[in-house]
C-alpha cells in the first residue's frame, strides 16, 4: 500500500515547533513527548521525525538508521520514565479500524497503573 503524508497533522506541527510539547527525549531521528490527554500516570508518545503515516509505512520505507533510532528511543523513554520494573504497554494505532486520530506514526507508552485488558 502507498501512503500519502499530510504535513498539516498535529505532530508535524509539533516537529516544526508550531505547537508546544513537553519533550521527554529527542534523538537524531525521533521525538518523545507527553500526551496532552494522559490515559495513565505515564503516557508518552514517541514519533519518528520523518514523514511516516503509520507503523507499516515506516517499516516499509524508513532507513535502517531511522528504525534503529526509533526503537532505541522507545526503550530509552521506558528507562527514563522508570517503568520497566512494574511494566508498561506499547500501542501503535493505525488507520480507520485502528482508530488512529493523528496520521503521523506514534507509539503510546502507557504505564504507572494496572492497565487492564487490552482489547475494547
Ligand atoms: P491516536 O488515537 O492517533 O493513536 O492518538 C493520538 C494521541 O495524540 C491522543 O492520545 C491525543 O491525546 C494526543 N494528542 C492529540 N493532540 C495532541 C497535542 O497537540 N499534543 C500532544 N502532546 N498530544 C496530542
Amino acid at each position: 500500500m502507498s501512503y500519502v503524508y499530510d504535513d498539516q497533522n498535529i505532530f508535524a506541527k509539533i516537529l516544526r515547533g508550531e505547537i508546544p510539547n513537553t519533550t521527554v527525549l529527542e534523538t537524531e531521528h525521533s521525538l518523545a513527548f507527553r500526551d496532552i490527554h494522559p490515559q495513565a500516570p505515564t503516557h508518552v508518545l514517541v514519533i519518528p521525525k520523518g514523514p511516516y503515516v503509520c507503523f507499516d509505512h515506516f517499516a516499509q520505507t524508513a532507513s535502517d538508521a531511522e528504525i534503529v533510532d526509533y526503537v532505541r528511543a522507545v526503550g530509552e523513554v521506558c528507562k527514563l520514565e522508570g517503568v520497566e520494573a512494574d511494566g508498561f504497554r506499547l500501542i501503535a494505532n493505525a488507520g480507520k479500524n485502528g482508530v488512529q486520530d493523528v496520521p503521523h506514526l506514534h507509539v503510546h507508552i502507557l504505564a504507572g497503573r494496572l492497565l487492564g485488558p487490552m482489547l475494547a
